[in-house]
């Protein structure tokens, strides 16, 4: 499945920018709907998030650098289609730029994100906002969406018209992330590279590069007060901690560790937190759980969701991570899914 998504680019027209884009957006929005965490069911793309995402692609590379040239100079028969629905979008985002210039009187372009704070409150903007996306959906229906079902990466449309990624193919990019990412969004500026004639085309190129890399969020977050403040009430409540590396008991200078390498898992569930001697945590690295540590963790997991559950926690976040605890110990697939990809 990794190969469909992969043979989407290489295997594409050299002219198919719009392809690139599609590839991009729907890889951007399944690897931050699931957080990169494995599904055993069909991942289910909001359209209107889709047109959204879409639509901040041309805005925030196209229209911020004024790269007018995504058309080759070249076009061979048959690429006409390619052509218009690049101009069709285009002409969307410029519709939506002349309205809002006309509306604040300003000419500085800014950003996507910018864009709909300023126009939070202004709601003829909203409104043709809303129809734009309306329009930008429709428009990608149209060919590339199509020829990707084709290629065995789209489940299908339900009857409402959101998309559905089967879930071998949301795996398949769940398992590669950034690799589709960053792939389709260099064959798109290669493609304009290509094409483009404009002096603009080298900074554009350059925006793009960190426009990616910025929405990559690859950079590790911390630990949420909320889960250190979980973990650390429930094991006072025990009669001692047990390094979950050494298995030695904790006195002092502990440290939590991610069982299943951070890396691998990008997130601070508690279930997969267990404290550490501080200098069995440094030496650890991003090496996989060893099985009595995994032991360890499972059956202190069982205690503590015992524990919680005893607590009858109030606050939303709390609730939300004693959820996840249980549906750990409940399906052992969490497990398992994890430990196969370390
Ligand atoms: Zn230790």
């Amino acid at each position: 499945m990794k190969r469909h998504w992969l043979s989407a680019i290489y295997d594409a027209n050299p002219q198919a920018s719009y392809k690139f884009a599609t590839v991009y957006v729907l890889s951007s929005l399944i690897s931050s709907s699931t957080k990169n965490i494995e599904q055993n069911k069909p991942v289910i793309l909001d359209q209107k998030d889709i047109a959204k995402e879409y639509l901040q692609l041309f805005w925030d590379t196209y229209l911020i650098h004024d790269i007018e040239h995504f058309i080759p100079t070249r076009i061979r028969v048959g690429d006409e289609s390619n052509k218009r629905k690049q101009s069709e979008i285009m002409q969307l985002v410029n519709n939506l730029w002349d309205d809002y210039s006309s509306h604040t009187k300003s000419n500085d372009k800014i950003r996507f994100e910018k864009f709909l704070r300023e126009i939070n409150k202004i709601s003829p903007l909203q409104i043709k906002l809303e129809k734009t996306l309306k329009k930008v959906y429709s428009n990608m229906r149209k060919m590339p969406l199509f020829y990707m079902k084709m290629e065995g990466i789209l489940y299908d449309f339900d009857s409402s018209g959101d998309l559905v990624i089967n879930k071998e193919a949301a795996n398949a990019v769940i398992l590669t992330y950034p690799l589709i990412k960053y792939t389709s969004m260099i064959e798109l500026t290669k493609y304009l590279e290509r094409v483009n004639q404009s002096k603009n085309i080298k900074p554009g190129i350059m925006s793009i590069l960190f426009y990616i890399s910025s929405n990559l969020k690859t950079r590790r977050p911390g630990i949420p007060l909320v889960c250190r403040e979980l973990i650390e009430d429930f094991h006072s409540s025990e009669f001692e901690i047990i390094c979950s590396s050494c298995h030695e008991p904790i006195y002092s200078n502990s440290a939590l560790d991610h069982t299943i390498p951070w890396i691998k898992i990008r997130s601070h569930d508690i279930w997969n937190l267990h404290p550490t001697h501080s200098s069995c945590n440094g030496s650890k690295n991003d090496n996989p759980p060893h099985d009595e540590q995994i032991r360890i963790v499972q059956s202190r997991n069982e205690r503590m969701l015992e524990y919680f559950l005893a607590q009858n926690y109030e606050v939303d976040e709390q609730k939300k991570y004693v959820n996840i605890l249980q549906s750990s110990i409940e399906s052992n697939e969490l497990w398992n899914k994890y430990v196969r990809m370390c």
